[in-house]
């Protein structure tokens, strides 16, 4: 990033005696705490930046300020206010903390990669290894195999069901992969522990899927086991459904176990659903929680040009490569306009950071303040965000060219060359919209070449000297996921567990320790397929992301993946009081 780039900046006045950040860290600041950064198409997370205690307190106008960013009180658990405090004096205790270690590490221990283009389960036998990994759970979780349902769907999906004693509530639904991104072998090296000894060195978990996901997966039954233990029953049923192969599509685990679910519920018929996804971190000084309530639409453009071939040394002016070369250069010459308007989860993210960061610079805070009701600060603030190639991915809708062919002989003229384009669709926008606005810029440059343009199967344009052609070669169309909504119910439930979840782990009281702010996923879970089972579906499984400067933090996707233990453990408290509270909320 260009520090020239950033001369939009606002920033505030700094007391005399704090050195003055630089207006880089500062607005990267902003930017990363909105960052649902997303490797692969898998697992959002959020990155967050640690505010510096050396700011402006801009305590005033965050106290003054009404902003859009309400927040619940913290939500503890009334009805089972003893059983709370059972289940705390068990989170507390030495023994079974060194028990959620050894849960999760053993977990790890099997290494239930997952891979691209492999074959049926029955046929390709790298899914065989998921078998050992269900023998382990079956192992390691007595209570929740001996009480609740479990179900397998296509041999290694799985559905957990605990019933509920009133039928007539809606169900919650818990969604955690087994599988984890591959170990590449020549990376093997540069891990401080082997990838898949689950080695504990006193504070971190290392290995492959430590966090992403099996942090989610054991959390959850470890959550579950838990509360056999003291005897729970639940009133509203828990069911938790585990996908196998999220990490290359979800296509033979969550895609079927989706219309299982929904046989099992019917459509809606769950509160909420709650997959992997983001944390909380600490940003201007204050810390967020940021709950994914959106994720980005995807599709793959092929665009391809077929001309007359023959012999190179009688060639016309442009072959079908100078010819693609020239679409190519003119989709990149023009980038989707950003498209940021007040009903886009990451203005709600905005907005709760000018309410609520107590470190926040002044200007900024003010830019952001008068967007709400100034159309001229909106538009002021929507250049801000263009000028940083992060904040503008994950608001807009991206293009990338990511695959190219053509040609087959140096002496002959191409008969045809192909690119695929890859979309990521800005969740405000639509598959449809995308795919029209390629097809709009691509029109003019046809007829320029005098080509025939058929696009998504309808002719466009016709002309006599080849054809250009834009099309879904893979059907991997995904519409951006439909928004959830921060003021239903469920959002206010899962807020005040947050809130809850974080002063009980730390022995806090009082509201304002940590602010809750929606978010969006800039790839996609396994939660694309269940879109159906309820309106409100949230990627947040509450990790701890502390400080990270940049990036996606604890390896996920990379080398040296960890999972702190006291990390996890929150987590583990975080899912038990969600259990709690969904089960007594009489509004869900
Ligand atoms: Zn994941």
């Amino acid at each position: 990033m260009q520090e020239k780039t950033l001369d939009f900046l606002p920033v505030a006045s700094e007391p005399h005696a704090c050195p003055k950040p630089s207006r880089k860290s500062k607005f990267k600041a902003l930017l990363h705490v909105l960052i649902l950064a997303l490797v692969a198409g898998a697992i959002g997370t959020a990155a967050f930046h640690g505010g510096t205690s050396c700011g402006r307190k801009d305590s005033s106008i965050a106290e003054t300020f009404d902003g859009t960013c309400g927040q619940v009180d913290v939500l503890f658990p009334q009805r089972h206010s003893q059983l709370w405090a059972n289940l705390t004096a068990t989170f507390g205790s030495r023994d079974y903390q060194s028990k959620t270690i050894t849960w999760l590490s053993e977990a790890i221990q099997v290494p239930t990669e997952s891979w691209d283009a492999m074959g049926p389960v029955g046929e390709d036998p790298r899914w065989e290894v998921l078998a050992p990994f269900h023998e382990y759970l079956e192992k390691a979780f007595p209570l929740v195999y001996s009480n609740l349902k479990v179900t397998k769907v296509n041999t290694y999906g799985i559905i957990y069901e605990w019933k509920g004693t009133s039928p007539e509530l809606k169900p919650v639904l818990f969604a955690a992969h087994q599988d984890v991104v591959p170990v590449e072998t020549n990376t093997v090296d540069e891990w401080n522990y082997p990838p898949f000894s689950g080695h504990f060195d006193g504070e971190k978990i290392w290995g492959r899927g430590a966090s992403d996901d099996k942090s989610g997966l054991i959390g959850v039954l470890v959550a579950l086991e838990t509360l056999i233990s003291h005897g729970y029953q639940p009133t509203r049923s828990i069911v938790l459904a585990s996908g196998f192969d999220e990490e290359v599509s979800g296509l033979r685990g969550a895609a079927t176990l989706a219309p299982v679910l929904q046989d099992l519920y019917g459509k809606n018929g769950f509160a909420f659903v709650i997959d992997e996804g983001s944390g909380f971190g600490k940003e201007y000084g204050t810390t967020f929680a940021m709950v994914g309530t959106a994720e980005k639409g995807y599709t793959d453009v092929e665009v391809k040009v077929a001309s007359a071939g023959g012999h190179s040394s009688l060639p016309p002016d442009h072959t079908s490569i100078g010819i693609l070369s020239a679409m190519l250069t003119h989709l990149e010459s023009n980038p989707f306009k950003l498209e940021f308007s007040r009903d886009h989860p990451l203005y709600g993210s905005l907005q709760c950071l000018a309410t609520h960061a107590t470190n926040m610079p002044h200007d900024l805070r003010k830019l952001i303040r008068a967007s709400t009701t100034s159309d001229d600060a909106m538009s002021k603030l929507t250049s801000t965000m263009s000028k940083d190639r992060s904040m503008k991915n994950l608001i807009g809708t991206t293009q990338a060219i990511d695959l190219i062919s053509g040609g087959i002989k140096a002496n002959a003229l191409p008969e045809q060359a192909a690119a695929i384009v890859n979309h990521r669709i800005s969740v405000t926008s639509s598959l449809k919209a995308t795919k029209d606005r390629d097809v709009q810029l691509l029109t003019g440059l046809a007829s320029q070449f005098n080509l025939s343009f058929t696009a998504f199967g309808e002719v466009v344009a016709r002309g006599s000297e080849g054809s250009l052609t834009l099309g879904d070669p893979f059907h991997d169309g995904l519409e951006p996921a439909p928004i959830t909504s921060t003021d239903a119910a469920p959002f206010q439930v899962l807020s005040g567990t947050i809130r809850a979840t974080f002063n009980s782990h730390r022995g806090l009281t009082g509201p304002d320790h940590i602010f809750v702010t929606p978010g969006t996923m800039s790839g996609n879970t396994d939660t694309r397929y269940y879109w159906d089972l309820a309106p409100s579906i949230f990627r947040y499984n509450h990790q701890n992301f502390g400080d990270v400067l940049i990036g996606v933090p604890k390896g996920i996707h990379t080398v040296n993946e960890y999972m702190e233990a006291d990390s996890f453990m929150e987590m583990i408290e975080f899912f038990t009081m969600l259990i709690l509270n969904t089960d007594e909320s009489t509004h869900l």
